[in-house]
């Protein structure tokens, strides 16, 4: 291996200063050059390239969000136009790229390595969602801000006792809704990969207020409905008066936890090691506690499953 670059890609997470961080210093510490690759994809097409040194990576460990910005590049699935890229980076002599961002920027990881850059994928994303990895870089930090929501919404919901609606991001994965939902007590967690009954939900809501409860959380991830869909579809059941929180982007940024910071800095070195041993076309996760690479092809292989066991319990939390 001669040369390194990295890239952030897709939807930013934070922590992914803290894998390009790792990224950086890594290879400089075992004297291989480095380049950012500016704004993902797109970046690499318009040769926005650096050389990066050890400063270049300083006091941003603790910064949410992505020093390399991030952006969506949809011509990245023209061969022409990834040409271009891989044109971009062999003048350098940069052989080897290291892609932080989640399964899509991994569908475009996948290609250039078939095209002849030895490439590996690092997961970041709050979504929880790639195969793989037992946890994706910002996820931790994600559910932290949610569940720190859920408390605050939880005290309104309690004095005004009112039920109250939860919408949190997860367009196909429900990793979010389902952990934020454990964690902050809700009575109900609706998520993409279960089918909601909405009938149910309202039938519970009713049998509580019955016995006397008076407030209730709903968690409902945004791939399911929106959380006014899901107030319309209750009242379609029951007479009860609702409140609904849109949470929005707050969830992707601010600073990375402890856990996250720590699993960018192992996941963004381990790459750097992968790369010098040879392996490339891999996507590294943490299973088990322990560092693992998966191939871009198994990963790819089937749609992430959430932990049943644990949708399972927050039923049982919930009755
Ligand atoms: P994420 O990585 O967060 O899932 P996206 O799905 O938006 O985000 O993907 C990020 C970028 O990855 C896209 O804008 C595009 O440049 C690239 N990409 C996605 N799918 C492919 C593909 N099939 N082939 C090549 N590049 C792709």
């Amino acid at each position: 291996m001669k040369k390194i670059a990295v890239l952030t890609s897709g939807g930013d997470a934070p922590g992914m200063n803290a894998a390009f961080r790792a990224v950086v210093r890594k290879s400089i510490y075992e004297g291989i050059e480095v380049y950012g690759v500016y704004q993902g994809y797109q970046g690499l097409v318009n040769d926005n390239i650096k050389k990066l040194e050890l400063g270049d990576v300083g006091d941003i460990i603790q910064r949410g969000g992505t020093k390399l910005y991030s952006a969506r590049c949809p011509e990245f699935i023209e061969p022409d136009v990834r040409q271009e890229g891989i044109d971009n980076l062999k003048k350098r002599g940069i052989d080897s790229l290291v892609v932080i961002g989640g399964d899509g920027s991994y569908r475009g990881a996948q290609r250039l390595n078939e095209e002849g850059i030895k490439t590996i994928g690092v997961p970041g994303t709050i979504d929880n969602d790639i195969n793989g990895t037992d946890f994706t870089i910002g996820f931790d930090t994600a559910l932290n801000t949610v569940v720190d929501a859920v408390d605050r919404i939880r005290d309104t919901a309690t004095s005004h006792e009112r039920t109250f609606i939860i919408e949190v991001m997860g367009r196909d994965a429900g990793d979010l809704a389902l952990w934020a939902g454990v964690a902050g007590g809700a009575e109900t967690i609706l998520i993409p990969e279960a089918s909601s009954d909405i009938k149910s939900v309202a039938e519970r809501i009713e049998t509580g207020m019955n016995r006397g409860k008076k407030h209730s959380i709903i968690i409902v991830a945004e791939g399911v409905m929106s959380a006014s869909e899901c107030g319309g579809e209750l009242r379609k059941y029951i007479n009860v008066d609702t409140r609904e929180s849109v949470l929005g982007h707050m969830q992707r940024g601010g600073k990375p936890t402890g856990n996250d910071r720590v699993l960018a800095s192992r996941l963004g070195a381990y790459a750097v090691e992968l790369l010098l041993e040879g392996v490339s076309g891999h996507a590294v996760g943490i299973e088990n506690n322990s560092l693992s690479k998966t191939s871009f092809d198994k990963v790819f292989e089937e749609h992430h499953k959430i932990d049943e066991g644990l949708f399972r319990l927050s039923k049982e939390l919930s009755i």
